[in-house]
């Protein structure tokens, strides 16, 4: 059954039985999954399979980036795995994006195709560094807008990102946004951090949660604790 929620749980584990053990502990009804590259890498499909058995709703978080017509059927081979959502670099560029989203359509899949524009990691100098001399956020307008332009759904991007993008495109282009630290939570590694409740406040469509569920006590109950949170 689909789930209106706007929570994903990233499950980030390296092996398929660590990734479905934890996946037993949530209710696909509450939440959807993330599958990353390090789970992916070691598991293969037999992971979106045991996901989608259990009926979840799996975004595949592979970050596709290459020559048109290799991340146009690498976007189809996701697709037709019944993933809810995929995703590609939009620094790939639009012709690239334009070939993925074409390819969809020919296929008659629905799947969700988003891009990520600056990874979160990155400082100025790091653009700088790849001869990128924009701004932080200049370069994520400038990608968020190609990205639009190429006909994907939406972006990953920082909850501080949504909503900038917010003020020029309203839900329908979905704002999928990590970092996010429920009150109750540790910040672990994250630098930028902000509540769900803050990040849906600013613009952000879909929060990707991983630690504050998959390393609670009792995931579910952590899960009920950031709904609880949204509600008020
Ligand atoms: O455990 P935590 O909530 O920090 O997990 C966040 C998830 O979102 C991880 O899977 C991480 O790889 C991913 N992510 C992120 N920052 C980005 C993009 C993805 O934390 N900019």
């Amino acid at each position: 059954m689909a789930t209106d929620s706007p929570l994903i749980i990233a499950l980030d584990y390296p092996s398929l039985d660590a990734a479905l053990c934890m996946a037993d502990q949530l209710d696909p009804v509450r939440c959807r999954v993330k599958v990353g590259k390090e789970l992916f890498t070691r598991s293969g499909p037999a992971v979106l399979e045991a996901l989608h058995g259990r009926g979840f709703e799996v975004f595949l978080d592979l970050k596709f980036h290459d020559i048109p017509n290799t991340v146009a059927s690498a976007v189809q081979a996701a697709a037709e795995q019944g993933v809810w959502m995929v995703n590609v670099h939009a620094s790939g560029g639009q012709k690239m994006m334009e070939a993925a989203v074409k390819r969809l359509d020919q296929h008659g899949l629905t799947t969700h195709l988003i891009a990520v524009t600056v990874l979160t990691s990155m400082q100025a100098d790091d653009l700088a560094e790849v001869g990128i001399h924009a701004s932080l956020s200049e370069q994520v307008e400038r990608l968020a807008l190609l990205t639009k332009q190429s006909g994907l759904h939406g972006v990953v991007c920082s909850a501080q990102e949504a909503a900038q993008l917010k003020k020029r495109w309203d839900d329908a282009f979905l704002k999928v946004t990590p970092g996010i630290r429920p009150s109750f939570a540790a910040a672990n590694d994250q630098q930028r951090i902000m509540t769900p409740s803050q990040a849906m406040k600013e613009g952000s469509t879909h929060l990707v949660i991983g630690r504050p569920v998959t390393q609670a006590q009792d995931p579910m109950v952590a899960l009920e604790m950031i709904e609880a949170e949204l509600a008020v």
